[in-house]
């Protein structure tokens, strides 16, 4: 007797970066192909990609040179197991840039050059660090080891001294606290740690030090003494292997995503006609930003607003006016051996309440993030900007409570949780750590688990292999 096929399940998934790209890849490839998955994009491409820049030659003949990856999207060993896996099994090649980061303090005005105080090379590929220009030897040995003894003092509190959180001591230790509790000095907080760490979470000094605590901790010893990486030839390699034959709407804006008996509606307006429609499905997965959660899904609203989010600027730029004496003295002084990549600096320029970076990439172009000093708008190549997703006590608390299904029955709280009504969230932010391209793979692999769906790059097809 013939066998009835179940019926394919219909998925929504709301976005198109990493999270929501690598859920439909997921889902589309299980291997009992339960699964019919569309994809809503509000954007004319898709996402993942979408910010990043190809730069064409001065000389007028308008030929395509390098892909900029805007964000940089860099990764570590220790912190993107996950990702990691991912890239092997696709056989996306990465590698370990060498990066020169060079310290600097702004003046008020910020207009100036600014003299760095620090060289730091990634992975310490070069020792010992370079001296400052017009540092005296003496006033810099001074500098090296008081940061080295701050340095490994706060990387031994990371190991041995946990933050307070709410599930171990009732309270939510914030970054400000622990760095106060375990005696770090301001100078170093101020001058090092800061600078370092919110070119990391791209947000103020201030919105960083309100993180909870264990999030930096936990970054700290996972990505200690390891190698850090970008994706050679750019993001959009990953992009064209997540994103084969799948069915995606562009120019599509998700308005609301409700529940309707026991189907989920999903409605959108056509950003090119105004147009509106809607479509019931089984199951939808929301892969965008919190504040477009809680805009677009009401049992989540309220939650929603507790998270914190900023908006990033990336500006893509041939202004060198404010960084000529620091490249300049870097390019003179750094080891450029044959054989190896030529070493990238970073200038890191921070004033009181934040700090810039202008990376000089390769390709002679400047890419600033979060930027202070003005940038001559003629030499302005390509601005734009993102969402990016912050952490705090509360909102951590928050988001546990969203994805870990604990409660018994009767203890169940008002606030909806990950999964209810065949609604799924997936995202850089969905998970308990820093807001990085890490969460979008374990809050995918979390939705893939739990629709009983394997994970391709966990079941040991590793096919390449990583330079
Ligand atoms: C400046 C910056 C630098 C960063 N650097 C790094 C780094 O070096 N390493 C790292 O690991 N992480 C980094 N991150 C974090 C990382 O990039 C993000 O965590 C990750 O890209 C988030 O991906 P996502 O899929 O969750 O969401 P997003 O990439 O935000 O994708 C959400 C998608 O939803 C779409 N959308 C929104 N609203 C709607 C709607 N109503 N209808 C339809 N579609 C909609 C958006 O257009 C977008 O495509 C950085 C972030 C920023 C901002």
């Amino acid at each position: 007797m013939a066998t009835i096929e179940p019926r394919r399940k219909y998925v929504a998934i709301i976005g198109t970066g990493m999270a929501g790209l690598v859920t439909a890849y997921m889902l589309r490839n299980d291997t009992r192909r339960r699964f019919e998955v569309e994809v809503f994009e509000k954007q004319d491409k898709l996402s993942l990609d979408s910010a990043s820049h190809t730069l064409s030659d001065q000389n007028g003949r308008g030929e395509k040179l390098e892909r900029l990856d805007l964000p940089m999207r860099a990764f570590a060993d220790g912190y993107y197991e996950g990702l990691k896996r991912m890239y092997d099994y696709f056989g996306i090649e990465y590698g370990s840039p060498r990066f020169v980061y060079s310290l600097s303090a702004l003046s008020d005005t910020a207009t100036k050059q600014a003299s760095p105080y620090y060289i730091h090379s990634s992975n310490n590929h070069q020792m010992p660090p370079l001296r400052p220009e017009g540092l005296s030897r003496a006033r810099w040995l001074v500098e090296v080891c008081y940061l080295a003894m701050c340095y490994y003092w706060f990387t031994a509190c990371c190991f041995f001294v946990t933050p307070k959180t709410a599930e171990l001591s009732g309270e939510e230790e914030p970054l400000r606290w622990y760095l106060e509790r375990i005696r770090l000095p301001g100078y170093y907080v101020k001058n090092y740690l800061l600078p370092l760490m919110s070119s990391v979470t791209t947000c103020s000094h201030d919105a960083l030090m309100d993180f909870p605590a264990i999030d930096v901790v936990d970054y700290e010893r996972r990505t200690f003494r390891k190698k850090h990486y970008t994706v050679l030839g750019g993001v959009h390699r990953v992009q064209k292997k997540l994103s084969e034959d799948l069915t995606y709407r562009l120019g599509t804006k998700v308005t609301a995503v409700e529940n309707v008996g026991t189907k989920v509606q999903v409605s959108w307006t056509d950003t090119h006609n105004g147009q509106s429609s809607w479509e019931l499905f089984d199951h939808v997965i929301l892969g965008v930003t919190p504040d477009v959660v809680g805009a677009i899904f009401q049992p989540l609203q309220s939650a929603m607003a507790a998270v914190p989010t900023t908006t990033v600027q990336s500006v893509v730029h041939r202004d060198f006016s404010k960084i000529l004496d620091s490249s300049k003295y870097l390019w003179t002084h750094m080891s450029l051996n044959a054989g190896e990549s030529a070493p990238q600096p970073i200038h890191m320029r921070s004033n009181a309440t934040a700090t810039e970076s202008i990376h000089e990439h390769p390709s002679f172009a400047l890419i600033t993030t979060c930027p202070i000093a003005p940038i001559d708008p003629e030499k302005i190549v390509h601005t734009v900007r993102f969402t990016r997703v912050l952490r705090s006590s509360s909102s951590r608390q928050i988001i546990n409570h969203i994805f870990n299904r604990t409660q018994s029955g009767d203890e169940k709280s008002q606030l909806w949780q990950n999964g209810d009504g065949n609604v799924w969230l997936v995202g850089g932010w969905c998970w308990d750590g820093m807001v990085m391209l890490e969460g979008c793979l374990a809050s995918a692999a979390r939705v893939a688990h739990a629709l009983d769906v394997e994970v391709p790059w966990t079941e040991g097809n590793d096919s390449s292999t990583s330079s």
